[in-house]
């Protein structure tokens, strides 16, 4: 999608370094984080939010790449989250899971 934010990352428009990409996502630190680690594991696909998603293969393949991006990084402990819906607190509406680890998680 053209004004998607996180489309326009994924296509490398704003240089931002991935911490980890696969086929299916790509992994990158919050620009405001929330704790002292905080990454976003976004899907290559656009998909607005979890009220959208289609596909369960999508999540499947998230979930593995949380798997994968916190085991490269040795994050052994760590919380996610995924925001559907401007009440919720979704701001960026191009489906994504939070990793929130380190000091400030609650
Ligand atoms: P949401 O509130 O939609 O679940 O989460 C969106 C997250 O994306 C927020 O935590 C926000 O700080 C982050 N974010 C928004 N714009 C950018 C950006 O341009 N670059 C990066 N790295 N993170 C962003
Ligand atoms: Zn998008």
């Amino acid at each position: 999608m053209t004004d998607c934010i996180f489309c326009k990352i994924i296509n490398g428009d704003f240089g931002t370094e991935f911490v980890y990409e696969n086929e299916y996502a790509v992994v990158f630190k919050d620009i405001n984080p929330k704790a002292e680690i905080h990454l976003l594991v976004v899907p290559r696909v656009h998909v607005e939010s979890l009220n959208e998603l289609d596909d369960e293969k999508i999540l499947g393949k998230l979930m593995m790449t949380v798997k994968e991006v916190t085991k490269k990084e040795g994050i052994k402990s760590y919380r996610t989250v995924i925001n559907t819906g401007k009440e919720a607190g979704q701001e960026v509406f191009h489906l994504h899971i939070h990793i929130l680890a380190g000091k400030g998680v609650i």
